[in-house]
């Protein structure tokens, strides 16, 4: 297929308007056995972005693929939220028969929510064990900001499998499901965002996007193919695989919470107590509802920068609790980005720490923003993809381009 070819089917994709939201997020999702729905138009201009090795590979067997979810990406974006057809309420996934319980997670979610309780006992309670919960959170809560979420789900950066392990490990302390499971499950979110297969939607109502929907069994959301689908590259990775295949995530929970037990037993059974019942179950307790308001409120309340094709919403308050992932209509918009700080007093705590892990060399191929990525697309002037790129920003991005176009020539 010829440049030219892309050139006109992305024009074409672009002016299909009114379109068809479900249409294009399934190609997104077709397209998104490496990529997520996050391939950013580097991919097809040379320029490296999200999906590292698995994007090189996309980009040396063709861009097709990659191409086509750049356009409807960006077709996506061209709407306004008010114009989704989705706009009335969602029933329950087709999938799910109500009354059919996921007792795999409801029972650790309500003891864990049960031993939380143990804080109002008061023998329990020391300042040490408050600091070190909120500690705790941001420590455990970037296992699932940084790693499961922008890491994992959308290849926002490279960063050293040894590292990538351990975060692992860290989110793992979260009790959020394994890495194939919350990726998969995060890309079928993006790939549906509310509408029907959406397995956390609010326009069910509130209580089932924070977290019912974990209580019911969803077929379609766990099984083989989903995983497959969703999640295929990071089940390439032996440890990952292996932690869907046993129990190995239940005793990292639980050697973890010996650990904070053990550290409070230097000084005190007393404290050893407090930092169990404050550093883990509290702490645990706390970072799912904050992963889980990202669900529920910025899919409800807050602001929309873009009209990204679902309810996603910007809500300063998940941003604050949940490192930036509260800004999470930019989010929607432009999920390749490392960043979700598209103005400058939307703060990105992940972002900050994803740039520190760059300065200190642990993280690479940094994605940036979309109108970055636009910009160096047309830098680069590769003899065919180039062209393309630039065919795609002039249809989709008339203003980046012609800002740069009228900046050249006031150059030359
Ligand atoms: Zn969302
Ligand atoms: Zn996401």
């Amino acid at each position: 297929m010829t440049a030219g070819v892309f050139r006109q089917e992305a024009v074409l994709v672009a002016r299909s308007v009114p379109c068809d939201h479900r249409e294009h997020r399934r190609v997104l999702a077709h397209c998104s056995s490496f990529c997520s729905d996050s391939t950013s138009i580097g991919v097809n201009t040379g320029f490296s972005t999200n999906g590292g090795e698995k994007a090189r590979n996309a980009r040396s067997a063709g861009p097709v693929a990659c191409v086509r979810d750049v356009a409807f990406s960006y077709t996506l974006s061209m709407h306004d939220a008010s114009s989704n057809a989705s706009d009335g309420r969602l029933s329950l996934p087709d999938s799910v028969t109500p009354g059919k319980i996921d007792w795999v997670y409801l029972v650790p979610i309500v003891v864990i929510h049960a031993l939380a309780l143990l804080v109002f006992v008061p023998a329990f309670f020391s300042w040490t064990g408050v600091a070190v919960m909120l500690a705790s959170v941001f420590v455990f809560g970037q296992g699932i900001t940084l790693c499961y979420h922008r890491l994992l789900t959308h290849r926002c950066a490279k960063v050293p499998k040894w590292f990538e392990r351990c975060l692992v490990i860290v989110a793992l302390c979260s009790l959020e499901d394994t890495p194939g499971r919350w990726v998969a499950t995060h890309r079928f979110h993006h790939a549906h965002s509310d509408e029907n297969p959406d397995p956390h939607s609010p326009l069910v109502n509130f209580l089932w996007a924070h977290v019912g929907w974990l209580f019911i069994y969803n077929p379609a959301t766990h099984n083989i193919g989903t995983y497959q689908k969703y999640a295929r590259d990071v089940l390439e990775d032996p440890f990952y695989l292996k932690l869907e295949k046993s129990t190995i995530w239940v005793w990292i929970y639980v050697a973890h919470a010996a650990i904070y037990f053990a550290v409070g037993l230097i000084q005190s059974v007393e404290l050893g107590l407090s930092l169990l019942v404050w550093g883990v179950f509290v702490r645990t307790v706390v970072v799912w509802h904050i992963t889980w308001s990202v669900n529920s409120f910025t899919h409800m309340f807050g602001y929309a920068n873009y009209g990204a094709g679902d309810h996603s919403r910007n809500n300063w308050l998940v941003a604050l609790l949940a490192s930036g992932e509260g800004w999470h209509n930019n989010h929607h918009h432009d999920p390749a980005s490392a960043s979700n700080q598209h103005r400058w007093w939307e703060i990105d705590v992940t972002y900050y720490l994803i740039l520190g892990l760059g300065a200190i060399g642990l993280a690479t191929d940094i994605t940036p923003p979309r109108h970055k990525r636009i910009a160096l697309s047309m830098e680069l002037k590769q003899p065919i993809d180039a062209s393309l790129g630039v065919a795609v920003a002039a249809v989709l991005e008339p203003h980046a381009v012609a800002a740069a176009a009228s900046e050249e020539s006031a150059i030359a």
